[in-house]
């Protein structure tokens, strides 16, 4: 069977669509050889996906899409294998759900000024203790009849020029990344070079992160530039950082396919080789 790895899929613990279980069945059904959980600021969904994989041959590598900030640009770094009872971690991504809860109350209350929607409509739409996001209000917004779907809601209400966007609580990059490796994790910088941003970080930057921890740039995924992709592989070979290749899959809440983009298995026995705080579970 050729090798299929991916490292970067959302339940519905976070902003995915498909259960732990249901997403561990879409990546059994697309093939997969190995897939990560990686749920924004959350680890509930990990033992479901477990008890899912068991017998299907699937390896499952523990992860989390940690939120983390510099000014008002949200940076995601993406963390595998660590112990995810590390008291610091528990209580940072604690402290970023609960900031993004009441964010996105006040979002969908400035909202409610203009638009038929309230915050118990959110709410009651949303899978209870999930790390909630502007995803979980398009849902709302959809389920109103005022979008289509959540990519129209982040291209007009929700949009960060839409007149209601505010940021959420959420650590620097660097005290992030230094949380996961200190949870014996192994962090990668999610989809460094997206759109809408001023490009890829610059270089002292970069060897800012890589001094945190940082060990690994997500390459593979569809919104970083071609451009962008050129410059971390630059980046890559110059540090000696582990390069991934994931679909960001959300179910139907994003139209990335799972193993749309792939990781090498030599990339991922380095993953291997370097997290501590947990271990994969082999399906
Ligand atoms: P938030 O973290 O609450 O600001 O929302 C950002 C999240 O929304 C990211 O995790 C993305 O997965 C999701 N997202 C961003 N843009 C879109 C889009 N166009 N369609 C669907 N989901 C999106
Ligand atoms: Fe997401
Ligand atoms: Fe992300
Ligand atoms: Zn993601």
């Amino acid at each position: 069977m050729p090798d299929r790895i991916d490292l970067h899929t959302h339940s519905s613990v976070s902003d995915g669509t498909e259960s732990p279980a249901e997403l561990i069945a879409a990546g059994v059904a697309a093939g997969l050889t190995a897939m990560a959980i990686t749920d924004h600021d959350s680890t509930a969904g990990w033992q479901q996906a477990f008890a899912a994989a068991r017998g299907t041959g699937l390896m499952v590598i523990p992860g989390m899409e940690l939120s983390t900030r510099v000014g008002h640009s949200s940076v995601h770094v993406l963390g595998y294998l660590f112990d995810p009872a590390h008291q610091q971690l528990v209580e940072e991504t604690a402290r970023i759900r609960e900031g993004r809860l009441r964010r996105a109350e006040r979002m969908v209350e400035r909202i409610s000024a203009d638009f038929p929607l309230t915050w118990p409509e959110v709410l009651a739409g949303s899978p209870k203790g999930a790390t909630i996001g502007r995803p979980h209000i398009a849902d709302a917004l959809v389920a109103k009849g005022l979008v289509t779907d959540r990519g129209a809601a982040f291209e007009s209400i929700l949009h960060w020029s839409g007149g209601y966007y505010e940021p959420h609580y959420a650590p620097s990059p660097e005290d992030g990344i230094r949380m996961i490796a200190e949870a014996g994790g192994v962090p990668v910088l999610a989809h460094p070079a997206t759109h809408g941003r001023s490009g890829v970080l610059p270089e002292q930057e970069l060897e800012r992160l890589i001094d945190a921890g940082l060990a690994g740039l997500e390459i593979g995924h569809r919104e970083n530039t071609d451009a962008g992709k050129r410059r971390l592989r630059d980046y890559a070979a110059a540090y000696d950082l582990i390069v991934t290749g994931s679909s960001d899959y959300h179910g139907t809440g994003k139209p990335n396919r799972l193993g749309e983009n792939t990781t090498d298995r030599s990339q991922l026995e380095r993953i291997l080789a370097l997290g501590t705080g947990s271990v994969p579970f082999r399906g």
